[in-house]
């Protein structure tokens, strides 16, 4: 990783760097740079040896203007109010960028679900829903899967919070199972809307995806599925890595034995006769597309001179840091941000509580149609603006788009004395 530059001072400069080309007051701008509020929660939990154990725990909502706040949940050690006040506000831009009727917001616990039993990580994630019931509801705040959490945590928070509430709302959250009011294709979502990502920048490129090589940081759920999904159109994933680091196949790796290999083992390292890398080789690899899927900061701007690819599809939230932007924008590297690359994983939640709000199921095909639609006609959008308003570069371009909705929004509702 590379340095640590604070994920909420990213956000805000990111805001400040879009705000330069709206005509937007100053105080809406500001207002817009700042959560409406946030929860900061200790959680007390009991062990499998009856012993008590407290953690930290947040849920950031930072702008409801366009709709109730929509968010992940994450379980990991470097989760900080900041980290949930940068990532809530990144949903906010996402949701409008895509133009799905939502706010944003996010949540984290500070823990290393690795270290915990199955019953142990019940008893913390119910103790979490206990606490987020006043806030969270279908019409108010509706959290989803981040980092390390999935359906099998949605599913505890929905029962919880359906229990407390003693009603049915499965819309109350979204990752869930399929069987618990689950989307089809909602697991694939972020995968699938980063390769449209990139399959849409190298069309209007006009560059070949067919014959791009590949790497890919972090093999979870939006790395995985989007490492096959960009195989599948052709191009060769050449090296992909986890935390334990990464390999490298110059002939082209098989995307899917290698999740299954990292289901089987816990990690990508010993797949095969691949050769080993570190995430910084394959961060600077030679390739055509770097797909960053881990976590914050893993481009910083010294790294950023030693990056070799043409296309940077950011399935990751935040994986370059401001400085590392400055330096891509400069060496003329196309950037796709994350809050239009991994829109995907929010724009299938937003069918799945539309689905939950009517009792209606949708076909899988239905889904990726509609995805693909809304994945497509934003990039368009995007474009459009980056072109016409002569932006510096994609990024900029989102914002623009994406504040100039917020804004609107905020100002057609007025002011409240
Ligand atoms: P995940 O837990 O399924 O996977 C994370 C992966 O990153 C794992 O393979 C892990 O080993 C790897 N990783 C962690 N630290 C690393 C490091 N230092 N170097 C290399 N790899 C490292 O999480 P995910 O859901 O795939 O989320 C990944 C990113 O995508 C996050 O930034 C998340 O916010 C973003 N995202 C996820 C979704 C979603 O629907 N899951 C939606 C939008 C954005």
């Amino acid at each position: 990783m590379g340095d640590e530059a604070n994920p909420y001072e990213s956000l805000k400069e990111q805001i400040d760097d879009a705000a330069v080309y709206l005509d937007a007051d100053e105080g809406v701008i500001e207002r817009l740079k700042n959560p409406e509020r946030v929860l900061e929660t200790n959680l007390t939990f009991e062990r499998d040896d009856g012993s008590l154990e407290t953690v930290r725990a947040y849920r950031s909502q930072f702008n409801g203007d366009r709709g109730p706040y929509k968010g992940g949940i994450r379980y990991h050690p470097g989760v900080t109010r900041d980290e949930v006040k940068a990532l809530s506000g990144w949903m906010v831009y996402k949701c409008a960028v895509v133009d799905i009727p939502y706010g944003g917001g996010k949540g984290g616990i500070a823990v290393e679900p690795a270290e915990y039993s199955t019953d142990e990580l019940e008893r913390l994630t119910r103790g979490f829903a206990t606490e987020l019931r006043p806030l969270i509801g279908e019409d108010r705040d509706i959290p989803a899967p981040d980092v390390n959490t999935g359906q099998r945590e949605m599913n505890w928070i929905k029962d919880t919070y359906e229990t407390l509430e003693n009603t049915t709302a499965p819309g109350v959250i979204t990752g869930k199972a399929l069987d618990s009011g689950g989307s089809e294709g909602r697991v694939e979502a972020t995968g699938r809307s980063t390769m449209l990502a990139a399959r849409e920048t190298f069309d209007w490129l006009d560059r070949d995806v067919e014959d791009a090589t590949v790497a890919v940081q972090g093999y979870g759920n939006a790395g995985s599925v989007a490492a096959a999904l960009i195989d599948d159109l052709g191009a060769s994933v050449v090296a992909v890595s986890d935390s334990g680091g990464g390999i490298y196949d110059p002939d082209g790796l098989d995307t899917r034995a290698v999740k299954d290999y990292k289901i089987e083992t816990g990690a990508v390292s010993g797949y095969g006769d691949a050769e080993s890398i570190t995430n910084e080789e394959l961060l600077t690899l030679d390739v055509d597309l770097l797909v960053p899927a881990a976590l914050e900061n893993a481009v910083d701007a010294d790294l950023a001179t030693d990056l070799e690819a043409d296309v940077v599809v950011e399935a990751a939230n935040g994986p370059l840091t401001p400085g590392a932007d400055d330096v891509l924008t400069e060496r003329g590297t196309w950037v796709v941000p994350d809050v239009f690359a991994n829109a995907g994983g929010v724009t299938v939640s937003y069918f799945e509580w539309v689905q939950n709000r009517q009792r209606f199921h949708w076909t899988e095909a239905r889904v990726n149609e509609e995805l693909e639609r809304v994945i497509t006609g934003a990039f368009e959008e995007i474009v459009e603006t980056y072109e016409s308003e002569n932006l510096p570069n994609l990024r900029t371009a989102a914002y623009v788009v994406a504040l100039r909705r917020v804004v609107d929004a905020y100002e057609q509702g007025g002011n409240w004395p």
